[in-house]
């Protein structure tokens, strides 16, 4: 069952949705909720998108708000990673919006990877050498 939740970074004033299910569900709840005025370009983006990405951060020029849509709760290296590159996306996006400077949004995909590929590494126990002391 689709969930969703509002973070509030309150220091900024501005709201982080994460929303959790498939992208039909995201879909069809943006579309029938109550959403502010201020997500309504926003919304028509959603409904309109075929895309079927793992994960997605969205946003409008109006507010700096936006919201993160995972397909599920985060639980494999893979889905973390995942969450936590969408998560910088909306770090930046929040972070740029209130000027403090951050490179925009088409460039910001290297940082969101690398990140990403940086903490799938760490997070693999798997390969990890083992200390001879
Ligand atoms: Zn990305």
């Amino acid at each position: 069952m689709a969930k969703f939740k509002v973070i509030h970074i309150d220091i900024y004033r501005r709201d982080i949705t994460v929303f959790i299910g498939s992208h039909d569900e995201f879909k069809t709840w943006i579309a029938t909720c109550e959403v502010p005025t201020s997500w309504e370009q926003l919304v028509e983006a959603v409904v309109e998108s075929e895309d079927n990405a793992e994960a997605s951060y969205w946003y409008n020029n109006n507010n700096g708000n936006g919201i993160i849509e995972l397909k599920k709760h985060p639980e494999t290296i893979e889905e973390i990673s995942t969450a936590v590159h969408e998560c910088l996306h909306c770090t930046m996006r929040v972070l740029s919006y209130i000027g403090i400077p951050c490179v925009d949004y088409a460039a910001n995909e290297a940082y969101t990877y690398l990140l990403e590929y940086i903490l799938k590494n760490v997070l693999d126990y798997k390969n990890y050498e083992l200390v001879k002391l």
